[in-house]
């Protein structure tokens, strides 16, 4: 029985918590908002996002001295009015977002609330791009509207876990904040062991979460160590993926062991809401967010995707080649909703490594220490046997003492016998299939 003390205690942190949700939905309620009448009057959806598109390439071509020019030397200055014709309009790579960084940002960037945001690098090599405040908060209401509306959860409110990358989960103070106002508690995968897979486990039926969110591969980890060994005494309600590709082998195995459906999430730092599933296993583009173009591509599999984002006026990027391809959905879904639809996303993704030992280390942490090095231009990860793991390297030559530093984290890591065989290469071969892996595993298989 909780004692006086207790109850107030308990009482207090429910208030504060209140509070603190209040505060942070107040923020980006503007947003919500309009979100929300777009969808209450579907015929005002389009023009809404037409809008929202003239608005930001006007802007762009005012204030962001890369577009600048581009307007001054093409002939699309006056494309703008009426509707924009992008077709027209150059690719971005992240290539020339590298080279022209400086160029791409807003001459108004000081007078805007902004951060520097750098992606992960699971694609080799990370990139850097500049996000305002403004940009934050559609993003905000993007997601809300989402888990509300396609998920059916009030994902701030509901109890849930947040699997993670380990250096993102909180410490301290922060943790408790996370834990005791935002109902969320973090738990770290980039290596999962025996006995920390079971302390996850333990945690799941302690805390019983009604939302589980995370990338399609700790999920897919955790999945195949609950359907060995343990039990949830609780179902969620739904599970989130998000950050990587979720395979159909990977979804069953999760929606299995949890009991509960999974909805695939996609979004990147640079654009952080694109496209959301629904009940009806298509995932629509949320076109107020982004505007998202299919391009033709050298594979098969699918369409390759150009973004161009509406809402981040501090560095606009327009027509950019985001890296990963598609498969397009129907026009119209069952669920009702207008929003234009993929079937799937063909993205990059990272596998885990298995040790002898029957340790899992999550590929990103070998990307991580090689895309460190500047010399190097792409590679790829092959862990071709317990103690043998082959480095395909694009690069004119390697330090030796460096790959010295790599061989002896790695035996840190996978056991004292393996193995790295280093080998450059000219370029490093398409991966069959339409997986594009940076890093995988021929042990550790669906
Ligand atoms: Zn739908």
């Amino acid at each position: 029985m909780r004692s006086i003390r207790d109850e107030y205690e308990f009482a207090l942190r429910g208030a504060v918590r209140q509070v603190g949700l209040g505060i942070r939905q107040w923020g980006y309620s503007k947003q919500y908002e309009l979100i929300e009448e777009a969808f209450d009057n579907p015929w005002s959806l389009e023009p809404f996002c037409r809008r929202l598109l003239k608005d930001v390439l006007t802007y762009a071509r005012n204030r962001v001295p890369y577009y600048r020019e581009i307007f001054q030397n093409t002939r699309i200055q006056n494309s703008i009015e009426p509707p924009p014709d992008l077709g027209s309009f150059p690719l971005l790579t992240k290539k020339e977002i590298r080279n022209h960084f400086r160029h791409l940002v807003s001459v108004d960037y000081k007078k805007m609330r902004r951060r520097l945001l750098s992606t992960s690098g699971s694609t080799g090599r990370p990139l850097q791009v500049v996000q305002d405040n403004v940009d934050i908060r559609w993003a905000l209401a993007a997601e809300e509207y989402y888990y509300r509306h396609f998920v059916g959860i009030d994902h701030f409110r509901a109890r849930k876990v947040l699997l993670r990358r380990d250096y993102m989960t909180p410490k301290g103070i922060r943790r408790l904040y996370s834990e005791r106002i935002e109902n969320t508690v973090m738990l770290g995968c980039l290596q999962l062991s025996k006995s920390r897979l079971e302390r996850y486990l333990r945690v799941f039926n302690a805390y019983k979460p009604e939302l589980i969110q995370g990338n399609a591969s700790y999920l897919y980890a955790i999945s195949r160590f609950l359907e060995k060994r343990g039990t949830l005494v609780s179902k969620p309600k739904a599970i989130v993926s998000m950050s990587e590709v979720l395979h159909d082998f990977m979804r069953e195995t999760i929606e299995r062991a949890f009991g509960a459906k999974v909805y695939d999430f996609y979004g990147t730092r640079e654009a952080p809401s694109i496209a959301g599933e629904c009940s009806q296993g298509l995932m629509h583009i949320f076109t107020y967010q982004n505007q998202v173009e299919a391009l033709e591509s050298l594979s098969s599999q699918g369409k390759e995707l150009a973004i161009t984002t509406l809402h981040n006026f501090s560095m606009p990027l327009i027509r950019y080649r985001i890296g990963d391809e598609a498969i397009l959905g129907p026009r119209s879904c069952s669920c009702g909703c207008q929003l234009p639809t993929l079937k799937s996303i063909i993205g990059r993704t990272a596998d885990y490594f298995l040790t002898k030992d029957g340790r899992l280390v999550h590929g990103f942490i070998f990307i991580l220490m090689l895309r460190r090095n500047r010399s190097i231009e792409s590679f790829k990860i092959i862990q071709e046997d317990y103690d043998r793991i082959r480095m395909l390297v694009v690069a004119e030559t390697l330090d030796k003492r460096w790959t010295d530093l790599v061989d002896e984290k790695t035996r840190e890591l996978m056991g004292i016998n393996c193995k790295v065989v280093w080998e450059l290469v000219d370029e490093i071969p398409e991966s069959a299939g339409g997986k594009y892996s940076f890093a995988s595993s021929m042990l550790y298989k669906g």
